[in-house]
């Protein structure tokens, strides 16, 4: 436990930018700062639950938002896995029928 604070593991209040916050405590300080912001409404992050913003920083958010990388991949890869399940399911398992019986004669 050596790391500086204030290095990578903190988040900007996004109802005061003056607040710099642990990442572990952004969601108690949420809840907080809220109390004293109540004409504040902001908006929650598509990709992660855990981050709140201003409604007008939301793009600005979501271009930049470091768990959309994430999220993009898994859509990709989610599409890409139906795809190929859908064409190649037959093919594949008849040529591994063939192949598991090349491998018997083989032992
Ligand atoms: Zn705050
Ligand atoms: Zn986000």
């Amino acid at each position: 436990m050596n790391k500086l604070p204030g290095y990578g593991d903190t988040v900007i209040c996004p109802y005061n930018k003056c607040h710099v916050i642990m990442k572990s405590r952004i969601q108690t300080h949420l809840i907080k700062c809220a109390k004293q912001h109540p004409e504040i409404q902001l908006e929650t992050c598509p990709f992660d639950v855990t981050h709140k913003f201003r409604p007008e920083d939301k793009n600005a958010h979501i271009d930049e938002c470091p768990s959309r990388e994430n999220f993009d991949r898994y859509v990709y890869s989610v599409s890409t896995n139906n795809a190929k399940e859908t064409t190649e399911t037959k093919p594949s398992s008849k040529s591994r029928r063939t192949h598991n019986n090349d491998d018997e004669d083989w032992e």
